[in-house]
């Protein structure tokens, strides 16, 4: 796909499918020789970074960490053929578990190693 065919008009109109097929556009490739693993390990690096960058409370170093996780999560579904905007309708009517907007659910215990497991919680 010519990269002019998914280049956004501006960034604040971009939608998620958009997003998805820019990052498309820009790494499949790479993406593609590095692997589903490789690529995994990129997100959970970057997701280090993204941690690391609310401890310190940059709000422009955070803007960016969070595009990097963003982007590096398009780059995984991508590579498994999942539709990032199709996975969001999981939550267009509101919590999948209890169904409202905001959620009513119980508050979870945190986990350990995953507070917040979506698959899992909700
Ligand atoms: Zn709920």
């Amino acid at each position: 796909m010519p990269a002019e065919s998914v280049r956004p008009r501006a960034a604040s109109t971009l939608t998620v499918r958009e997003f998805q097929q820019l990052i498309r556009a820009i790494y499949f490739d790479k993406d593609r020789r590095r692997g589903r693993d490789g690529t995994f390990r990129w997100l959970v690096e970057e997701t280090g970074e993204l941690a690391r960058g609310l401890r310190k409370g940059d709000r422009h170093n955070l803007e960016e960490e969070f595009g990097d996780v963003f982007a590096w999560l398009a780059s995984l579904a991508s590579l498994e053929g999942i539709d990032l905007a199709k996975a969001a309708q999981k939550y267009v009517g509101g919590c999948p578990r209890c169904g409202s907007i905001p959620c009513v659910c119980p508050e979870q215990p945190a986990r350990r190693s995953s507070p917040r497991r979506r698959t899992q919680d909700k």
